[in-house]
């Protein structure tokens, strides 16, 4: 738990970069454990004083104007008889106000700052239970993202899908947009009558006549889990509980490659106690989806690039059901403690695949890990960015995406599996599912984190935690000595087989038709960094690396054709970047590119091209990248 002096600090630097407002700030009389917690500097709402329970969501999507006319009915609850609630918005407009349903209200709006958006004020009575909130979108609106027919599967139907982590619920609903805060949610939404919409809630299995839609999420969620998806969609049921939603040309492509799903379930919750969310189905969205899947509850939104046709790409899957206990049920206090959600995300993925594909698997994913975990580390330090390689962040004044690296993933993974292997599976397996079980539907801190583990897994086991335990992983930079080291049989023999071939074994003797996408990315990624252009286009005619039709092949073997200068890879390379909006994709082939003495002007005439096709979460990093500037 952090100090009040620590708070009063934060608050006044952000006072000074125009950050979210301090007005609402409690006076040192009124501190209550809810208030110690650290403010949540992302937002400016004031949760501690008045906060939302309940949203009714009324709304129209409209593809002429690339717009959601709505209105936001807001349940609140007073707790401090607070005259002014503040929410969240970012580029909304306003139209009208009321309370409790009768009462025309003002409101006020905040400076306009571009990471934040602005505060919207909204006086209200001791009493008010209601605040209705009328608004337009904006037709920019960063959560947003409106596709043409020629950017889906199908080229008939427009597109829309939002993507609401970690700040950008704010573009398309008023909220208290912080993931302290937890609301249950229903609404009522209107589309073209030939498209379906979906939502992080219960969903339609099938279209109607009238294109309205209703939906209810009985569980309460902060609002970056808040979801819309609307297009030319169909479900197929996968099993009891589960399904996928897709374009009807991409849906049953999706149905296989997910098969798997309710085995993961059923170890999900195995491992963790039960599934709280009633159905878990999975919608496919078209490839300019900027992330490779987002946890919405109820409905993970997902990139079509992990449909590698063999289900080699499936972890991901597990990774978004493993959110719906670490990040959805037990979500970070802030953005500060983004770990929380992603380091115990990425460490149950492990788990769910290791007990449905074995250990030999979950092996290789943690080895791919490592190496992407240690390169980022590296590579931060080279920028000067040592303190954002401690698991707990600071992310005053900053987008709260800056928290969005390795260390969050893969260094949370690593600092948990350290503890499991301190303490042994059995004792680490009993601590997480009561963790789970005690914490659901709540949000947590890094301190009280450290405090539970201090109780419930060091002392209620007899074991004394090592002094610098937490100043290590927690508090510390890079990754400290002593930390887990996977060892994977099958990268063994890839580098036996990769060794061959350097000592001339012809490509055609190498042993790998067993290879998984796993050990083909090992082997691109131990190849030799400066390969000439014969070696790269023999690899090429054996392996078919450049028309591979696996994402994260093409993505490991287009750094090799970058960096060597292979230029008949640069035709697929273009239409890869163009079609994928998979940010994790375009940052390092971009960067690639940067490196190589004329890649900049091949990063720019590509990143021309493909940025109309990227939402807002990809084209903001990409356009920092390349000194973009819109004319
Ligand atoms: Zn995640």
């Amino acid at each position: 738990m952090k100090s009040i002096y620590f708070i009063i600090g934060l608050l006044a630097f952000l006072g000074a970069c125009n950050g979210p407002s301090t007005e609402n700030k409690p006076s040192e009389e009124t501190v209550t454990m809810e208030t110690m917690k650290e403010k949540d500097i992302h937002s400016y709402s004031n949760p501690s004083q008045v906060v939302v329970k309940h949203l009714d969501w009324v709304a129209e999507v409209n593809f002429d104007s690339t717009s959601i006319e709505a209105t936001a009915i807001l349940t609140i609850d007073n707790l401090e008889a607070t005259e002014n609630l503040v929410l969240d918005i970012n580029g909304l407009s306003i139209a009208s106000v009321v309370l409790d349903g009768k009462e025309a209200a003002t409101f006020t709006l905040g400076e306009h700052n571009e990471i934040f958006g602005q505060s919207l004020t909204i006086p209200i009575n001791p009493e008010t239970k209601l605040v209705s909130i009328k608004y337009t979108t904006d037709p920019n609106a960063q959560a947003l993202q409106w596709l043409n027919p020629s950017q889906t599967a199908g080229k008939e139907q427009p597109f829309l899908f939002t993507q609401s982590q970690s700040i950008l619920a704010r573009s398309w609903i008023p909220l208290q947009d912080s993931p302290g805060v937890r609301f249950t949610y229903n609404a009522k939404v209107q589309v073209p009558s030939n498209l379906l919409a979906v939502m992080s809630a219960s969903n339609p299995q099938q279209k109607n006549n009238t294109g309205l839609y209703e939906f209810e999420m009985k569980q309460p969620i902060p609002s970056y889990l808040m979801a819309l998806s609307v297009g030319d969609i169909v479900f197929r049921e996968i099993g009891e509980r589960s399904g996928v939603y897709a374009e009807p040309s991409v849906v049953d492509k999706a149905a296989y490659e997910f098969e798997d799903l309710e085995s993961m379930i059923a170890a999900a919750e195995a491992l963790y106690g039960p599934y709280a969310w009633d159905r878990y189905d999975i919608i496919v969205l078209p490839p300019s989806f900027p992330f490779g899947g987002m946890e919405n509850p109820r409905l993970t939104f997902a990139t079509p690039t992990i449909l590698a046709g063999d289900k080699s790409l499936v972890s991901l899957v597990a990774h978004e059901l493993a959110h719906s206990w670490s990040g959805n049920l037990v979500t970070n206090a802030t953005w500060n403690d983004f770990w929380l959600n992603e380091g115990f995300t990425v460490y149950f993925e492990h788990r769910i695949m290791e007990s449905v594909y074995g250990r030999d698997y979950s092996e290789m994913l943690a080895s791919l890990a490592l190496q992407d975990l240690k390169s980022e580390i590296h590579e931060m330090e080279e920028n000067g960015q040592s303190e954002d390689t401690k698991l707990k962040l600071n992310l005053e004044g900053r987008s709260s995406d800056d928290g969005m690296t390795a260390i969050a993933y893969d260094k949370g993974y690593m600092f948990l599996r350290y503890l499991e292997e301190q303490v042994g599976r059995e004792r680490f397996d009993v601590f997480l599912k009561n963790y789970f079980t005690s914490n659901a539907f709540s949000v947590m801190d890094t301190e009280t984190f450290l405090t539970i583990l201090d109780k419930d897994l060091f002392e209620s086991n007899g074991i004394e935690r090592p002094a610098a335990l937490y100043e290590e992983w927690v508090y510390g930079v890079g990754l400290p000595e002593g930390s887990p080291e996977p060892t994977s049989n099958r990268f063994e023999e890839v580098e036996k087989q990769l060794g061959k071939w350097q000592e001339k074994a012809l490509l055609s003797d190498l042993e790998v038709d067993a290879w998984t996408t796993h050990e083909w990315l090992h082997f691109l990624r131990s190849l030799p960094e400066n390969l000439t252009l014969e070696q790269m286009a023999a690899l090429d005619a054996a392996f078919g690396f450049t028309n591979s039709g696996n994402s994260e092949i093409t993505m490991a073997w287009m750094l090799h054709v970058i960096a060597n200068g292979y230029t008949p890879g640069y035709e697929k390379l273009e239409t890869f970047l163009i079609e994928t909006g998979r940010r994790k994709f375009l940052t390092p082939l971009y960067k690639a590119m940067l490196e190589k003495e004329d890649g900049k002007t091949m990063a720019n005439a590509i990143y021309s091209k493909a940025r109309p096709n990227y939402h807002f979460v990809a084209t903001n990093t990409m356009d920092a990248l390349l000194n973009y500037t819109s004319k």
